[in-house]
């Protein structure tokens, strides 16, 4: 991660307070930024309109100010690009890669229970714990699709992995860090984990998956550095990029910062909360050295 056209990024949601473990990844980004002369970006992934707030966001770049970390430009803001993800969705759409989806969350966990029932055994689920998407409309004509839209009822478009798949070479990607078993170097990507997951919402033309495939490329981004708990996600997203014609950056998935019960720290947690550390007097300084970073970040 040396080269001189580095281009790193932090991407929170501001659907909440930033918390240790943001702090560390947006650290471990700048820090590597700074040190290989490349570029620092902060991109705010407010599509959930309904969580992310401008108070939120401001929040976000006031801790961040905190730390000492400065953006090398004007922070996206994925609000305002909607426009960008639903050109990648009608591309994928136009194959014939996403169909509209119409099971509900309460329908897919009923017919699990019932395959689970009448089966005797489970019903397949994602890397994240979730069954996969049951896929009962994958095959509706598209008379019958047009029909169900048309009366208003309440779909999500989704990606036909399976066709998808068929599309394009055996996808890998180069992995500077690890994943949560300790796998690096070139990992081969596995989609079909995923099943036939979300790419748009019938009020918001995307996803998390789609949006952040779109914008590390036309943020020219080179080394997505996240946390290990996206480390499975990067197979759908390899597959988007493939799929879209889009660059593969390097990935480099770092450990977690955990709470003192072993478990993921969460935006809910008010102790962890850089606002609280900060209230109580913590300096950007102590910050690093509790999340194992050196207490001066690389001049
Ligand atoms: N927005 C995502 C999050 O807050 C991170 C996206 C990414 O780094 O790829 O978890």
């Amino acid at each position: 991660m040396s080269c001189n056209a580095a281009v790193f990024r932090f991407a929170p949601s501001p659907n909440g307070e930033l918390h240790l473990g943001h702090a560390y990844s947006a650290m471990v980004n700048h820090d590597l930024a700074r040190s290989s002369g490349g570029t620092f970006l902060l991109r705010h992934e407010d599509i959930d309109t309904a969580r992310c707030t401008p108070a939120f966001e401001r929040q976000v770049e006031e801790d961040l100010g905190f730390l000492g970390i400065e953006w090398d430009e004007p922070p996206r803001r994925q609000s305002a690009h909607m426009h960008d993800y639903a050109a990648a969705l009608e591309a994928l759409a136009a194959e014939d890669l996403v169909y509209p989806g119409f099971m509900t969350r309460g329908e897919i966990k009923a017919y699990v229970e019932r395959y689970e029932e009448d089966e005797g055994k489970p019903w397949p689920r994602d890397p994240d714990g979730a069954p996969l998407y049951p896929g009962l409309d994958r095959h509706a004509s598209s008379q019958e699709r047009e029909r169900r839209m048309s009366e208003g009822e309440r779909f999500a478009w989704r990606l036909d992995v399976e066709r998808a798949i068929e599309m394009v070479p055996a996808l890998t990607w180069e992995e500077h860090g690890a994943s949560p078993l300790g796998e690096s170097g070139t990992i081969v990507a596995r989609p079909l984990e995923w099943g036939d997951v979300v790419l748009g919402r019938m009020d918001i033309p995307t996803s998390y998956h789609l949006s952040v495939v779109v914008d590390d490329a036309i943020q020219n981004v080179s080394d997505v550095v996240r946390g290990r708990d996206l480390f499975y996600a990067t197979s759908i997203h390899r597959l988007l990029q493939a799929l879209l014609g889009l660059p593969d950056p390097r990935y480099h998935h770092h450990e977690l910062i955990l709470g003192d019960d072993g478990r993921k720290l969460s935006k809910s947690a008010q102790d962890t909360s850089l606002r609280s550390l900060r209230e109580a007097g913590m300096t950007a300084e102590d910050i690093r050295r509790m999340v194992g970073l050196p207490g001066r970040p690389p001049a």
